[in-house]
């Protein structure tokens, strides 16, 4: 089991072998090639996987259309979908300890973290299951005595299922069992930087029974593997989680076959700390908000907008508070912050810093990485930001804080609603008026009032902007898997419309 595990030990420990999932089968790539993935945190080679090309995504395309058109899935009882659903959330339950320990080796986040991200994933797929049960549609008996009219709920048919780097089993669970429930098949491509636990997933979904074909894995590069999912005429629709970037440029190649588009991309997440805060949980939001997951969230706070009449202090009790944040190896029990996840974002981040200080802010804690190996960075703050500046507009994607002033209400929701981005937002204040108006005036998926970074299946969660289109979990998330079909029914004689003159 994986609570043994060291850095020491890791040497020792062999490397994790991921296939294709294709029409049931794991098999490798057909041109042979293969990808390798080391620890952002320990420099360790830690998996091999086939790399899927274009080939083998046309294979799992096909396969998908297949189980749809023709196979089981779209057409077993929703209670039947809703049996293989928990079965999978005990499996994921039984396996968490060799998967959060995958999820670590990959992303290099805390083992601890990596742990509970798995469990609540498992909520996920139990929580879904009872959705398949559910999906419905509606019907009219209001339309006159000779008509009745039902809507009617069908699974949309194939969907292609992108996830990034930064939660990768977490993700996977907030798209792919609600698209099953609702009855899709699927080909789902992780990214290439942490495809292990979505390999695993996919034995475990063998186990629970879904059946060949249904879903479909490719370890693979998005410009290859990717760019396939999202244009194949045979692919009706995309759920995408990654950056805006990435995000629109699959939407306009999606557009070429008109295909249905679920899209959760990035966010610039302000949280307004009003000067009748409580003071302490404040404190305490703005550095788990931005530290959590090494600030590599979609949600991360990455903005703290804080009332100018305690921002001084403020700023120096979130500058304390980061000194004593616990960055380092993601395998040593209480570690709070782990690796940044890839080498690319690693750059990104300090490049980040140095154009904040280069436009004049000050950086008053960290900035910089921490010697020795693996790929960390300490607790950043910076402060004296200004709106214009590109660190307060644009996802860092990393532990660095941007923190900027208000003078009142107007200021900080104008603040707020600053970017291009729309995705969450805290506000922090005691006074039930000032927290219910700002949250009624911020225009972002998510608004958390006096707590940060909670999440609940029943929940849904998206985006506003640039930050996405669509709702994912929630009541309606099998919803979205589906198209809407009109049944009119005529009783009785039907007046002609040809006339005899
Ligand atoms: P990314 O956009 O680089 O990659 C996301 C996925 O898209 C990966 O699987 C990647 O291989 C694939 N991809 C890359 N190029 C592609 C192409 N041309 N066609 C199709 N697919 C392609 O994002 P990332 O770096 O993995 O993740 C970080 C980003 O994800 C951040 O911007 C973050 O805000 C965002 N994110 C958003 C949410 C959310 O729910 N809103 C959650 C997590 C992460």
């Amino acid at each position: 089991m994986s609570n043994t595990l060291t850095a020491t030990t890791l040497a020792a420990r062999p490397v994790f072998e991921g296939k294709l999932l294709i029409d049931g089968l794991w098999l490798e790539a057909a041109d042979g090639n293969k990808l390798e993935r080391k620890s952002p945190a320990h420099d360790q080679l830690v998996a091999v996987y086939a790399q899927a090309g274009v080939a083998d995504a046309e294979r799992a395309i096909a396969a998908a259309r297949r189980a749809f058109d023709q196979g089981a899935w779209p057409r077993m009882r929703g209670a039947d979908r809703a049996r293989v659903l928990r079965k999978a959330a005990d499996l994921i339950l039984e396996r968490k300890h060799a998967i959060a320990e995958m999820e670590t080796l990959e992303s290099g986040k805390p083992l601890a973290q990596a742990l509970a991200e798995i469990e609540g994933s498992a909520d996920l797929w139990q929580y879904a299951a009872t959705l398949a049960r559910n999906l419905h549609g509606d019907s009219y008996n209001t339309l006159g005595e000779n008509t009745l009219g039902v809507v009617l709920r069908d699974p949309i048919g194939v969907v292609s299922v992108i996830t990034p780097w930064n939660f990768p089993f977490l993700i996977v669970s907030q798209k792919l069992p609600f698209a099953l429930a609702a009855g899709c098949t699927a080909v789902v491509k992780p990214s290439e930087f942490t495809s292990g636990t979505t390999v695993m997933l996919g034995q475990i979904l063998i186990d629970a029974g879904v059946p060949a074909g249904a879903v479909n894995i490719l370890v693979g590069l998005g410009n290859v593997v990717g760019d396939v999912m999202v244009s194949h005429p045979d692919v009706d629709m995309i759920s995408f989680t990654g950056s805006t970037a990435v995000g629109k440029a699959a939407v306009a190649k999606s557009a070429a076959t008109l295909k249905k588009v679920s899209m959760e991309l990035g966010g610039k997440n302000p949280q307004i700390v009003f000067a009748d805060c409580d003071w302490d949980a404040a404190v305490d939001a703005a550095v788990y908000g931005i530290y959590f997951n090494a600030g590599q969230c979609c949600n991360s706070g990455s903005r703290i907008l804080v009332q100018e009449s305690i921002a001084e202090r403020f700023a120096a009790a979130v500058v304390e508070r980061s000194r004593h944040v616990r960055v380092g190896d993601p395998l040593v029990a209480g570690m709070q912050v782990g690796a940044i996840t890839t080498e690319k974002q690693f750059r990104t981040i300090l490049n980040h810093i140095d154009a904040a200080r280069a436009a004049g802010a000050t950086v008053a804690l960290g900035g910089s990485q921490i010697a020795g190996t693996g790929m960390y960075i300490e607790p950043t703050v910076v402060t004296g930001v200004k709106p214009d500046m590109a660190i307060a507009r644009e996802e860092v994607f990393g532990p660095v804080l941007a923190m900027l002033t208000f003078k009142d209400m107007d200021e900080a929701v104008a603040l707020a609603n600053g970017t291009l981005y729309g995705l969450s937002a805290a506000v922090w204040s005691q006074d039930f008026t000032t927290c219910l108006t700002a949250a009624r005036r911020i225009r972002a998926g998510t608004i958390w009032v006096n707590t940060f970074l909670e999440g609940h299946a029943e929940l849904p969660f998206g985006g506003y902007r640039e930050s996405g289109i669509g709702r994912e979990l929630g009541r309606f998330a099998t919803e979205d898997y589906t198209e809407t079909k009109t049944l009119q029914m005529h009783l009785g004689a039907r007046t002609d419309w040809y006339v005899p003159r």
